[in-house]
């Protein structure tokens, strides 16, 4: 289960992790430190931007991410083939540097393996195209969620005018599909 929220003193969500287990998110300057964020003002910060008190609990690890996205183009050099983190980071916003991970080897594997059995590397030549066009797809989906989502409640991220239009990309986002115009 997710809950996100959407919040002029920047965004939040918390997302299960299992039985009893989440992850949080606040929206913090880059600048921060851990040490400026004890747990109790992560609890009341939470409930503040939830608009409901949230029952407080250990927090087991704590870390400033920056939300930022990085390719590193062509995915290949000579012998030398680049997979998962190592070519690309995406948003944790888009929850999706894993499956990112996952296709790039499945691309590979799948390349090696008709390279061993019919003697032809032509997949193997077009690794980094293959992998590229689908990362730049989901690196604008995420950028695009990332923006949306920060920008949105907190004008002290990219300013009042970001914020306007980011609050009307998530309206439209939130949008059921048969009212949108
Ligand atoms: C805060 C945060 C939240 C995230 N949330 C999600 C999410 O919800 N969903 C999702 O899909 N992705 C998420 N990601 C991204 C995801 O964790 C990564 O994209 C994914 O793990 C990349 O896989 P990888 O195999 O390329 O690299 P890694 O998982 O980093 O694996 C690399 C491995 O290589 C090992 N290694 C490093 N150097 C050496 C060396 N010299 N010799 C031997 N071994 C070495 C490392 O120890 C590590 O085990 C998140 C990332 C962050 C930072």
């Amino acid at each position: 289960m997710a809950v996100l929220a959407v919040h002029s003193r920047g965004f939040s969500a918390q997302i299960t992790r299992g039985p009893g287990k989440s992850r949080i998110y606040l929206q913090c300057p880059l600048t921060d430190a851990v040490e400026q964020w004890p747990d109790e003002r992560i609890w009341s910060e939470l409930s503040e931007r939830f608009g409901h008190p949230v029952q407080p609990g250990p927090i087991n690890t704590k870390q400033i991410v920056p939300l930022r996205g990085v390719v590193f183009s062509p995915m290949r050099h000579e012998n030398l083939y680049l997979l998962g983190d190592a070519a690309h980071i995406i948003s944790p916003m888009s929850a999706e540097g894993m499956s990112l991970a996952l296709h790039d080897a499945e691309t590979f594997a799948r390349a090696v393996i008709h390279r061993i059995g019919t003697g032809d590397s032509r997949l193997l030549d077009e690794y980094s195209d293959t992998c590229l066009r689908h990362i730049w797809n989901r690196q604008q989906a995420a950028i695009w969620m990332t923006d949306t989502m920060h920008d949105s409640g907190d004008s002290s991220y990219h300013g009042e005018f970001r914020k306007q239009i980011a609050r009307v990309n998530l309206e439209t986002l939130l949008q059921p599909a048969d009212t949108a115009n």
